[in-house]
């Protein structure tokens, strides 16, 4: 049909609405916004028709009943959750796409009593007096961290920021250059620097700084040493870099603070778990620098915020800072750090409790009894049907989150095989089921890790799977 025609054949909106008006489900939306969606939709038509594609136009679209299912299905979109749950088979303990750390049950009460309620979120119940919301978990977070003083802000990106505007503003602060790092896209040391309205100088090779390179950059205008942990690269081979020790020294020398960006917030030593040296937040600030700032929802497990921890001194005159109040965090993850917090007083019930901690020391041996579980439940499901083969296979699953960037961690997955086609769809289909579940395509197959899957998510996968083969075969 010509253009011209299918753009007379579009609906009058008046015309149209007296019909989706009788529709039962309709009812249930507001009216307005109902007409809103149904408007969208005649609008979506024109410009597709006035488009230069106009010729793939698909005419079904102009009959009445499907503009009738547009609109509902728009309004029902609306009404409906759209951050929703999601089940993470790729392997990746701190997914940044998928929500970094996942909480474990012991936030359960606590997080929704204070939601669904008022709490003392600013208030002394000592002397009924005004309080402070950093004031909570502060002798906690001293506790742990040995530092004098924390205060808790919405991010760690948003910590070095403050933290930058409240202690440099206006003079120099000295780093490495193979610390001038860009973390997940839009965070970038040089640019954090710049709108904290210090001056970056940076020192040393991207592979090689030395202390001297410190010490030579040092002018009257330095305002602090800073170092920032590179997170989410390694660089390999002929390697120098100033240790925080060291750096800390240098700074105590000549009077000046050291600033030390841990990126993770690591809390318990992995190393006996096979993980390769890292500095616990404790060493850090046992090690004497001024200010340490690290995440929330990295290595530590929690809830999204950025802790600033170090000198009292420092720590005040952060607070005081204008921008604490725009970076200020809500009682919610306060409460969800506060409880991931206090499992650390036992580390051995952190390594457990902590799900981002029991996943990232799951052993090979746990990860295949599991496995083993989920393929005998899956079993039944694939008997008989030649669309996809499963096998239990060994490969390897990563930390996530910029944090050991370079640690393979041996686990067991379900591969999933087939034609291609038959792989790429049944990615499509569990990526769009609901709850989602995504895992990953290597090597022609689709591969679910144990690693980041709780038992409870097996009989959803294998619902969604048996739903799958039962659509594909019919
Ligand atoms: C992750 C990271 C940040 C940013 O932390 P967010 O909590 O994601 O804002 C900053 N610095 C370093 C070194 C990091 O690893």
């Amino acid at each position: 049909m010509e253009q011209r025609e299918l753009l007379r054949k579009i609906p009058k909106m008046d015309d149209i609405w007296t019909k989706i008006e009788t529709v039962k489900e309709i009812k249930q939306f507001d009216e307005l916004i109902a007409k809103d969606e149904l408007r969208a939709v005649l609008q979506n038509l024109r410009s597709d028709l006035l488009t230069d594609h106009a010729d793939q136009f698909d005419e079904r679209r102009l009959l009445e009943d499907f503009i009738v299912n547009e609109v509902l299905f728009r309004c029902k979109k609306l009404s409906s959750m759209q951050l929703r749950k999601v089940i993470n088979g790729t392997g990746v303990v701190l997914h940044t796409n998928l929500g970094r750390a996942p909480l474990g049950d012991y936030v359960k009460d606590a997080l929704w009593d204070i939601a669904s309620g008022y709490s003392n979120l600013e208030m002394d119940l000592e002397t009924g007096k005004r309080g402070s919301r950093y004031s909570h978990m502060k002798d906690l977070l001293l506790k742990l961290t040995g530092a004098e003083d924390a205060i808790v802000v919405n991010n760690n990106a948003g910590a070095v920021l403050l933290t930058l505007s409240a202690m440099t503003k206006g003079k120099e602060v000295i780093i490495s250059r193979g610390e001038l790092v860009e973390i997940g896209g839009s965070f970038r040391v040089p640019e954090v620097m710049e709108q904290s309205g210090a001056t970056l100088v940076e020192v040393g090779a991207t592979n090689k700084t030395h202390l001297q390179d410190y010490e030579k950059a040092i002018t009257p205008e330095t305002g602090a040493l800073l170092k920032v942990h590179q997170s989410n690269f390694k660089i390999m081979g002929f390697t120098q870099e100033a240790t925080m020790e060291e750096l800390v020294e240098l700074a105590n020398k000549i009077d000046l603070p050291m600033i030390n960006d841990l990126g993770s917030g690591l809390f318990l030593s992995l190393q006996s778990f096979g993980f390769p040296p890292e500095p616990t937040v404790q060493e850090a600030v046992a090690a004497g620098c001024d200010v340490v700032t690290f995440s929330g929802d990295k290595l530590l497990g929690g809830a999204q915020a950025g802790i600033i921890a170090g000198k009292k001194k420092w720590i005040q005159q952060i607070a005081k800072h204008p921008l604490t109040r725009a970076l200020r965090v809500d009682k919610l993850t306060l409460c969800a750090l506060e409880a991931t917090l206090k499992l650390y007083l036992n580390p051995e019930e952190a390594l457990v409790k902590i799900p981002a901690l029991r996943m990232m020391t799951e052993k090979p041996k746990a990860l295949e009894t599991r496995a083993e579980a989920l393929m005998d439940m899956l079993k039944p499901v694939m008997a008989n049907k030649t669309i996809v083969n499963t096998s239990l296979v060994t490969e390897t699953s990563q930390v996530g989150g910029g944090a050991y960037p370079t640690v393979q961690l041996e686990s067991r997955l379900i591969r999933f095989e087939g034609e291609p086609q038959a792989v790429t769809k049944l990615e499509r289909f569990l990526r769009q089921h609901q709850p989602a579940i995504i895992g990953r395509i290597q090597d022609n197959g689709y591969l679910l890790d144990l690693r980041t899957l709780f038992d409870d998510d097996f009989d959803v996968i294998v619902k969604a799977i048996e739903c799958w083969i039962k659509l594909s075969a019919g």
